[in-house]
């Protein structure tokens, strides 16, 4: 279609009379309303807690400025990346340290701790009789893992679950040692419960090639359709500088951010009674179609509505006006608790555990922990030698965090026994110089076998109402690669549904 048949004075009037309300200002929050407001539309992004973030939480503890949630970002797709490159903020990206040595896996019977081995795939070794492999397998694993490469590929390469496909192919060892601590610490999921379509997209079908299951992890490392262990990266002085970015700039684009404001309903503007006298904090020159109603507030009229808030939250708000949608999540998403410790401890300078530790499910209370020291560089230099940042991480799909319901001292003293069995230093209460809990909901892993049909109907379900948008990790997946880019598509609808609404 020709510039022409567009009124362009018209549309930026257009644009900016629209008004669009963000409920949460996670990541998922925060890309969206950038992207509305960089149209010129009005934009306020409304969230619960007292700061913006979500689940990106950067403070202070003992002085050092750690995140305390989210502390990296995948390369994958390179969207984060291109995001902090428009934020001004590239030249802050930064690499884990190698210097440390990668993760180690702790509980391994008869074993305690060793490296995790590298090169392969969710902890999929590509070869059996690797040394780091047989130091965690014992040979009799070994061998076990072996058989894989010598028994026919009885079910054409479809597992279902990717516990069942690896327990099946290469043993239980192999499963229980080191692809379930990969699967528990980082989707807080069981290794049946993964779907391995999702979690290694083109696995199955490597497999069905190769005829074993190593040689498929082997061919895919190979072919670097799957990066091995996946790259991240971090951001010099915290994650949070990211939100802050946001922040800034939707402010700068003329947008509103307001931590401390809960959204409690979303409704129909024509729903309520025309002699409604309840006044709309918002000078209405048009009627609006929606009405955010909000806690100790009046409420908000919105042209468009983006959720971003996890799963249970966006369902209650979303369920009452979008077809089919259920106002609860069909499966809730686990709960994790990361216990910030900064302590002193010379022993710990040498970093016995490279940047960090896994557990075998069941063997710690435990599920992983970051020796944020050794990981991060920057982080390194801010504490100076004998200063060590600890972040010890709790709950996964098999159960609640073990600190829940313990006082805040408790739970350091907890994490810091965890820590002490995990690195093997001996860390007591001398040792630490302060400590910090955060909880967090997450949602349901992408990989979880039958996510992404629930994900596909719940989209659906909300596209009904064509100027209601949702984004964050429950429908994108966890983590910032894959929620940024959704947020951006999902804002770019919306966005197109406020200003060409005859399109629909
Ligand atoms: C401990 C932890 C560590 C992680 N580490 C990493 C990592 O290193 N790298 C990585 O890529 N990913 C990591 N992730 C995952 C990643 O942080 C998340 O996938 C992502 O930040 C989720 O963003 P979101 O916008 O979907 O939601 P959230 O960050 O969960 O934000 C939702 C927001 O909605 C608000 N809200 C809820 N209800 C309401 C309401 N009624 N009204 C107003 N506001 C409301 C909440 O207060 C919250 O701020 C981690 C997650 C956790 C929990």
């Amino acid at each position: 279609m020709s510039d022409e048949a567009y009124d362009l004075a018209d549309l930026h009037e257009r644009a900016e009379d629209a008004r669009v309300v963000v409920v949460g200002a996670g990541i998922g929050g925060l890309v969206a309303a950038r992207e509305i407001a960089k149209l010129g539309i009005g934009v306020t992004l409304v969230d619960a807690a007292d700061a913006p973030g979500g689940a990106i939480r950067s403070a202070r503890v003992a002085g050092l400025m750690l995140d305390l949630g989210a502390e990296s970002f995948a390369t994958r797709g390179d969207h984060v990346e291109r995001l902090l490159d428009d934020l001004g903020l590239a030249d802050e990206v930064v690499t884990p340290g190698t210097g440390a040595g990668g993760a180690w896996v702790a509980g391994v019977p008869g074993v305690g701790a060793a490296p995790l081995p590298v090169g392969g795939i969710l902890g999929i070794p590509a070869n059996p009789f690797a040394d780091d492999v047989r130091r965690v397998l014992g040979w009799r694993g070994v061998w076990r893992a072996y058989l894989d490469r010598i028994r026919p590929v009885l079910t054409i390469g479809h597992a279902r679950s990717l516990g069942e496909l690896v327990g099946s192919r290469m043993g239980a060892k192999v499963r229980d040692r080191l692809v379930a601590p990969v699967t528990t610490g980082v989707y807080s999921a069981t290794a049946d419960d993964i779907d391995p379509d999702i979690a290694a997209p083109g696995l199955n079908a490597a497999v069905t090639r190769a005829g074993s299951l190593s040689g498929g992890v082997a061919a895919l490392v190979a072919d670097r359709q799957v990066a091995p262990g996946g790259a991240v990266r971090g951001l010099r002085g915290g994650m949070g500088r990211l939100v802050t970015a946001l922040v800034d700039d939707i402010v700068e684009l003329g947008g509103e951010v307001r931590p401390g404001v809960r959204a409690l309903a979303i409704e129909r503007a024509d729903a309520t009674e025309p002699e409604d006298p309840e006044p709309i904090d918002d000078a209405e020159q048009s009627p609006r179609a929606w009405r955010v109603t909000l806690a100790d507030e009046d409420a908000l009229a919105a042209d468009a509505v983006i959720v971003a808030t996890e799963e249970a939250p966006a369902r209650r708000l979303v369920a009452p006006i979008a077809d089919g949608l259920a106002a609860d999540p069909p499966a809730p998403g686990p709960a994790i608790a990361i216990v910030t410790l900064v302590v002193r401890s010379d022993a710990l300078d040498a970093a016995p555990r490279g940047t960090g530790v896994l557990t075998v499910p069941g063997s710690h209370r435990a599920k992983a922990l970051t020796h944020t020291t050794a990981k991060w560089q920057w982080v390194a230099d801010e504490a100076g030698a004998g200063v060590h940042a600890l972040r010890v991480s709790f709950g996964s799909a098999d159960g609640p965090p073990a600190t829940d319901g313990l006082s805040a001292a408790d739970a350091a003293t907890l994490a810091l026994a965890e820590a002490s069995a995990l690195l093997g230093v001996d860390l007591d209460r001398t040792a630490l110089i302060a400590s910090r809990v955060e909880r967090f909901a997450q949602s349901q892993p992408a990989s979880t076998i039958g996510q992404a049909e629930r994900t596909r109907s719940a989209r659906a379900a909300i596209r009904s109402a064509p100027t209601i948008g949702a984004v964050g990790a429950w429908l994108a997946g966890t983590g910032l690669a894959q929620v940024v880019p959704d947020a951006i598509a999902e804002a770019d609808r919306i966005r197109r549904a406020v200003l060409f609404p005859e399109s629909d």
